[in-house]
This record gives structure tokens, C-alpha cells and sequence, in this order.
């Protein structure tokens, strides 16, 4: 997991390049054009609180982060990890919307599944977000090894070749006590079974569970239109980052729709953890 932090010169770059590709009378490019600046009838600045505003990203994912410490304000960091399921690729961003909600179905039903076989399975939660990874045709043979073998899997779909395509996954901080990550991993990979599709990755032993945390949902609801290309990162152009955002704003009821929540049943509180608090 790579560390995710935008500056505030970077949310005013990306907020800039949003500004020059939008075309123009589109509510949703009026309102980000408004975000940051002073109303008129308070003291406050006005947000414009769209998925595709990097001000207002990061305003969201602060309160993601709070929400998720104090949910897991019980849990222990060696029961929690980050999941990642490659979802698919579409030629369309449109097209990522309906099999985004098909995709939801289908992570229910497979963990209602999995609860069905092994009762460790209903104590795991998750929140989980969509993210997309866009490449041009070209850029297919400098990709890493595991995406070009997942990509041979399910192949690519039918294309202009001159749009990029859209591979689309979910990033999740699970809670999975009484299971291990191994576990995890392996039951999700009985749903999501082609290559590499499930990856999870157990917090940091090293870092404070709230640290962990906070970097898990940062990193999942990331505003960094960013592809990592042969170990390069390269920006998305201002169209791709254009065409992404306008599709959220279109097709997304704002960050709701961007976001799962599963909820397992809760495990009382061990007596040593309450001994511990305590303290
Ligand atoms: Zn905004």
C-alpha cells in the first residue's frame, strides 16, 4: 500500500485542469468553480461537495477516516486488513456504473455464502470504495506482470483503441476476527476467481491501529488521477480526469454511491480489552 497525500497546491492543480476540460454551463462545473471561495451570507467558504472536487475529497475522506476510528475503536489491528478485487475493465466510464452495483450484489452474496459454510464469516465487516486504474491500448505490454495476466483473463473489451480502457476494483479496510487475512483471501478468491483479482494485505504490525486506519481509507478513496505505468506515474490527461469525474457526477448519487458498507454481527467486547481501556 502506498502512502496517499495530495497538497494543497496539488487539490488547486487538479481543481484547475477540471476547470479547463469541463465544458462550460454544466451545473456540476459551476458549483466546483464556486468551491473555496467565501459566501456571501456567512463567514463560511462555499464547498461544492462533489465525488469529483479534490477539495471536497479530502474533506470526505476525513470524516471516512474519524467514522472507521471509531467504529473499529474495539477491534485489534491484527484483525484488519486492506482488500483489493480487480472488478473488471470497460471502454466506457458509463459502463462502470451498473456493473458497480452488480458488483456490490455480488460481494454480499458471496460473503453471505462463505457465512453459510464457516460462521467466522459473519463477524466480518467492510467498507469498501470504488477506484479505477485507466491505460491507454499502447500501454498494455509496459503494465505490471499480475495486471497483464488478469487482463489475458478476462480480456479486454471491444474498443476504439484510442479512449482508454478502464480497469475498475474496490479498495476495502476490513474487520475479520476469528478469521485470518489468509482466509480472507482465499474464500473471496472462490468468487472472484481469476487471476490475481483478490489482494489482502494485513494492517502494518508497526504503526498505531488509528495511523493504520486513517492510511488504509486515504489510500482507498485517493484523488490522484495517477496511473503507475513500468514503475512510472503518470497523470491521467485532463480528458480521461474530465470523463471520469463528469460520469461520477452523472451516474453516482455523490459519495454514497461510491461507497459499500458490510456489517457483521458484532462480537462482545473480551474482558481484556475492557481492562485494558482502563488504563
Ligand atoms: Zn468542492
Amino acid at each position: 500500500m502506498s502512502r496517499v497525500e495530495l497538497s494543497n497546491e496539488d487539490r488547486d492543480r487538479y481543481h484547475a485542469r477540471m476547470m479547463n476540460k469541463l465544458p462550460d454551463g454544466l451545473a456540476f462545473k459551476e458549483n466546483m468553480k464556486l468551491c473555496g471561495k467565501p459566501r456571501l451570507t456567512s463567514d463560511n467558504k462555499f464547498k461544492c461537495r462533489k465525488v469529483g472536487c479534490p477539495k471536497c475529497r479530502y474533506s470526505y475522506i476525513s470524516r471516512e477516516q474519524k467514522n472507521a476510528i471509531n467504529r473499529y475503536e474495539h477491534a485489534s489491528a491484527f484483525d484488519m486488513a486492506l482488500l483489493t478485487i480487480n472488478l473488471g475493465i470497460v471502454a466506457e466510464t458509463d459502463a462502470i456504473w451498473d456493473r458497480w452495483v452488480a458488483d456490490r450484489k455480488k460481494m454480499r452474496y458471496a460473503i453471505r455464502a462463505l457465512a453459510q459454510r464457516r460462521t467466522p464469516w459473519l463477524h466480518l465487516s467492510m467498507t469498501a470504495y470504488l477506484d479505477v486504474f485507466p491505460f491507454a491500448y499502447e500501454e498494455v505490454t509496459s503494465l505490471g506482470v499480475k495486471q497483464k495476466e488478469y487482463i489475458a483473463s478476462v480480456g479486454l473489451p471491444a474498443s476504439d483503441h484510442i479512449r482508454p480502457y478502464w480497469m475498475y476494483h474496490l479498495h476495502a479496510l476490513v474487520h475479520h476476527p476469528r478469521l485470518d487475512w489468509q482466509a480472507v483471501r482465499d474464500g473471496l478468491a472462490n468468487h472472484f476467481s481469476a487471476p490475481h483479482q483478490v489482494h489482502v494485505e494485513p494492517l502494518y504490525r508497526d504503526e498505531l491501529k488509528g495511523d493504520n486506519i486513517s492510511s488504509v481509507i486515504a489510500y482507498a478513496n485517493k484523488y490522484q488521477p495517477v496511473s503507475l505505468i513500468k514503475g512510472c506515474e503518470r497523470d491521467w490527461s485532463s480528458e480521461w480526469m474530465a470523463d471520469y469525474f463528469y460520469s461520477c457526477e452523472c451516474f453516482s448519487d455523490s459519495y454514497k454511491s461510491i461507497r459499500m458498507q458490510i456489517n457483521g454481527k458484532i462480537l462482545p467486547v473480551a474482558l481484556g480489552d475492557l481492562l485494558r481501556e482502563d488504563k
